[in-house]
């Protein structure tokens, strides 16, 4: 308990303590923070699926035919149709055979990598076998950090989308079993990573390639379909575990991961997460199947959301702002020490602005940043009125001249 006091001690001392508001109302971009009205620029409901009628229609129903909850596990008593049409509904919408789904994203990932990279052991031989090593990217979320520390394997950290320096480090530990690793979309830099580079290094040095499309799914590609349709790789040949979560463009929650036929078997009975936890409720897979023909029937919410992400980060950069290597609707607008990025969100908040700043240990020390999130819903006013506030707090703050 001292030590708990002691930690404490040290967060407030150095005002870091977060000062987690509490939104009233749906995640629109207007959302009221206690009795005030604020414009949301920090949501992943990215093209406004949490809120669209078809969707929380499809979740309504569902619940009055099944209830809200599952009732067990998928293993045993919670193994519900919905479930199952939904699981067939991503694969498709992914071009894959078959899918698998977790209660979250984070699940997921701490599932997934401990049955892939320290596989069930079925024979004598397999007590023998060497460690397998996983190469992570070193911003990979922390959903995949942890899934990497539970496999109790070995790691080895690649400089971030740095081909050359993991080409170095895969040659280094040849004949062993290896598995890559990397978000597609990074949560908190919005920068993609350069899969096709990385599926060809795979193939030469015979390593696993597992993504996660967490901020890819449902934007990324012309159709949304994400990451290895934007990158117009083979879906069966090129990435070999594409994971995802249903948490952000998709609306909901949830994780997946879609592949063959015997992957989506084997995760069944390795992944732990899976196994030992209850399944997610049967309005989420049926709002998250209303939510893929809302993106099939709907691309101009897609759309939207792109113009809005390239009008933002070219009137951030013209300022003077620097939105480090953001390439998607996730635009980080780098502050540096923590204390300023608290004042930053502070003074933002004042002006009616929902934009909470991202600091260690979710990002490394002094690289604390607002995390910009643009929707299809913000409209050039909006975003024209956060430029304008951006503008004057950074010169106050002597962020920008
Ligand atoms: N992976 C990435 C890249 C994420 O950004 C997140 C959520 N922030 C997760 C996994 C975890 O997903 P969830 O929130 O659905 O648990």
């Amino acid at each position: 308990m001292n030590k708990i006091k002691k930690i404490l001690n040290y967060i407030d001392s150095h005002k870091l303590y977060p000062d987690i508001k509490i939104i009233n109302g749906s995640v629109k971009a207007n959302v009221f923070i206690d009795e005030k009205k604020v414009l949301m620029f920090s949501s992943n409901n990215y093209i406004g699926i949490a809120t669209h009628p078809r969707v929380v229609n499809a979740a309504v129903n569902a619940t009055k035919k099944y209830g809200v909850g599952s009732g067990g596990s998928r293993m045993l008593s919670g193994n519900l149709r919905i479930h199952r049409d939904f699981e067939f509904a991503i694969a498709k919408f992914k071009g894959y055979e078959d899918a698998i789904v977790w209660p979250s994203g984070y699940s997921a990932n701490v599932g997934i990598i401990s049955a892939l990279i320290n596989p069930l052991k079925v024979g004598v031989s397999d007590f023998f076998e060497r460690k397998g090593v996983i190469f992570s990217d070193e911003l990979n979320h922390a959903s995949i950090i942890d899934g990497c520390q539970m496999s109790k394997q070995k790691i080895v950290i690649y400089r971030h989308n740095n081909v050359g320096d993991l080409e170095k480090k895969l040659k280094k530990y040849k004949k062993r079993r290896e598995l890559v690793v990397t978000d597609s979309v990074f949560s908190m830099d919005g920068d993609i990573a350069p899969l096709d580079k990385i599926a060809k290094l795979c193939k030469k040095y015979d390593a696993m390639l597992m993504i996660d499309e967490a901020h890819a799914t449902g934007v990324l590609g012309d159709k949304g379909h994400g990451a290895v349709e934007y990158f117009n790789l083979d879906p069966s040949k090129d990435v070999d575990v594409i994971m995802g979560t249903c948490s952000k463009a998709l609306g909901v929650t949830g994780g997946f991961v879609v592949g063959s036929k015997s992957l989506i078997r084997y995760l069944r009975v390795a992944s732990r997460s899976y196994i030992f936890s209850t399944a997610m409720t049967p309005a989420s897979s049926a709002a998250l199947i209303e939510a893929l023909k809302v993106i099939e029937d709907e691309p101009e919410i897609r759309e939207k959301m792109w113009k809005n992400v390239k009008y933002l980060r070219e009137s951030f950069n013209k300022i003077g702002f620097d939105t480090i290597t953001s390439e998607t609707q996730i635009i980080p607008v780098l502050i540096g020490k923590e204390e300023k990025a608290i004042e930053f969100a502070r003074k933002l908040l004042a002006k009616g602005i929902f934009a909470p700043c991202v600091r260690w240990p979710a990002v490394r020390k002094n690289k604390a940043r607002i995390r910009f999130t643009v929707m299809s819903e913000h409209t050039k006013e909006q975003i024209d009125y956060l430029l304008q506030c951006c503008c004057d707090i950074g010169k106050d703050l002597n962020i920008i001249k």
